[in-house]
Order: structure tokens, then sequence, then C-alpha cells
């Protein structure tokens, strides 16, 4: 995982972004992120869009012009993945398209845009070790909304040797092949669930190292209708995934800025909450419960 946290914006209804620079990863594009990241945008790699309101990707356009070549950023390839089947994707597409970027090549002969539509389940390599995975999220009627796992391989012994002892296990791989023995498995790193209000299936997404949540109302009695989580409900579903650190990001704008940390450590420590938790605002981390860079 990086070792500071990632650069990020996340208001509801205004601008959702969050970038991990060890991955060159931009997970949303709302407004804002390219003048915010400024030539750092340069070093992105792979955008990922959770779904196509507004406040997720009004900042793309802006970003893919900031990387036109003959500007000052051009830093080679780039992987946009947008939901696949959104109806409003071909109009983001023509005006994507009117950029001129997928006509254009980088030095390395690559395409200078690669556009990627994604469905639930598709995996996309971020790197030679990293991969990343579009899981489906409830959130908004009649569209497809996506959440995001990274994830790294990691070597573990299969089923049938568990247990056994290390010289048996040694001599099992001696005769028989590592292959034979071994299998390489999905260690979740961070999963960040975009806008959502449900994760109808979460395989895979256990005991990430940071999970990121809607945390749009502090609570159920704050919206009308149930299309973003409330603060009991990420717990709840943290208390199912069992992540490392929790973020909250999304929070609506209705809440006091001034009060806003305060009102939540309160909540949480009426549910004795003890998972490191920080919140995920204007620019900011802010730590609620004792929590270190994951
Ligand atoms: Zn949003
Ligand atoms: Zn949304």
């Amino acid at each position: 995982m990086p070792n500071q946290w990632p650069t990020v914006r996340s208001r509801a209804l205004f601008s959702s972004w969050m970038w991990w620079r060890p991955w060159r990863l931009l997970i949303d594009a709302g407004d804002g992120v390219s003048d915010s990241l400024g030539p750092e945008a340069s070093a992105i790699r792979t955008v990922a869009i959770t779904h196509l309101h507004s406040d997720h990707q009004l900042g793309l356009p802006a970003l893919l012009s900031s990387r036109q070549p003959g500007s000052l950023q051009t830093g080679g390839p780039l992987q946009v993945l947008v939901p696949a089947g959104d109806p409003r994707l071909p109009y983001l597409e023509a005006w994507i398209a009117s950029l001129g970027l997928f006509d254009r090549s980088a030095e390395d002969g690559d395409p200078a845009l690669t556009w990627t539509p994604v469905r639930v389940g598709d995996r996309i390599d971020l790197d030679s070790i990293r991969q990343i995975r579009a899981f489906e999220v409830t959130h908004a009627v009649g569209r497809p909304c996506l959440g995001y796992v990274v994830s790294t391989s990691k070597q573990t012994l299969k089923s049938t040797y568990r247990g056994l002892s290390g010289s048996a296990i040694r001599d099992a791989r001696a005769a028989l092949g590592d292959e034979a023995v071994m299998e390489s498995v999905r260690q979740p790193l961070l999963v960040h669930t975009g806008d959502a209000a449900g994760i109808p299936d979460r395989t895979g997404l256990y005991n990430a190292q940071c999970l990121v949540a809607d945390c749009t109302f502090l609570s159920v009695d704050d919206r009308d209708t149930p299309s973003h989580w409330a603060l009991d409900e990420v717990l709840e579903l943290a208390t199912e995934l069992r992540p490392a650190v929790l973020a909250l990001q999304h929070v609506s704008g209705r809440y006091n800025r001034q009060t806003l940390v305060a009102d939540i450590q309160q909540r949480l420590a009426r549910a004795c909450w003890t998972t490191p938790t920080v919140l995920i605002d204007d620019r900011s981390w802010t730590p609620l419960t004792h929590a270190d860079v994951p």
C-alpha cells in the first residue's frame, strides 16, 4: 500500500476523486481534479470511473485535455475504465472523442488513450503485480454502478496441504513441484465502493487493507431514498468485511463542517467502534479514531 494518504476530494453532489500515486490510479474524476493535481496528473496511468453521475466524471474532459500531446502534461498512454451500458456513455464518449486523443499516438507507439467500458467482474491489470476488478454496487436505478477492488496476488498452500508440518510440505514441493502444492490467491488492498447503498456480491472484498465507503448520511433518518449508505450501515458493512482501515467518504454538504468530525466521533464512540477510521472530505484525510496510513 502507499505510505502516505492518497490525494482526495470527496463531497456528495460536488466532486469526488481519489489519486493513489504509487499505483498511478485515479478513482473517479470529479470537477477540479485536473486543476488540483496540476503536473502530477501526468503520472496517471489508469482512471477508473465508478458511475456517470456528474460529481464523479465532470473533471474527466479537463483531465484528458491537459494530457494532449504538445501540452506540458504528456504522461504516456492512459487507460480509462467506464461503466459499460450506461445510457449516458455515448454522450461522454462523443465529448472525449472531440478532444482528438483517440487518434494520437504516444512516443512508444501505443494509443494515447485506451477507452475501456467495463462490466461487473471484469479484471484489468494496473501493473505487473496489481489488478483492479469491478464489482456491482446498488446505487442509481437504471444505470450500471461499480465499485472497484485493487488486489495483488500471493502464493499460498492449497487446502489439502494446510496443517501439514514444514518438512512434509517441503517434501511434497520437492516431489510434486510448486504448482501442485501452491496456488495463487488475490489479496485485496483497496475496496472502493463509489456511491453505494449495497453490495450484492461481496466475494473477494474481505480483509482489505483499506475500505473506502460511501457515507453520504450520518443517519438513515436524513435521507429520502436509499441510494447512499448512512453511517450505521457502513459500520455494519465494515464489521462484515473487516478492513484494516475504514475511510468514510462522500459525506453530504448538508452537515456542518465545523462540527462534522466531532459529530462522527461521537457516533463512533456510541457504537463502541474500534476499527481505525478516517474521514475523507475536502482534500483531507482526518483520523476519527487512531489510524495509521494503511
Ligand atoms: Zn456522488
Ligand atoms: Zn452517484
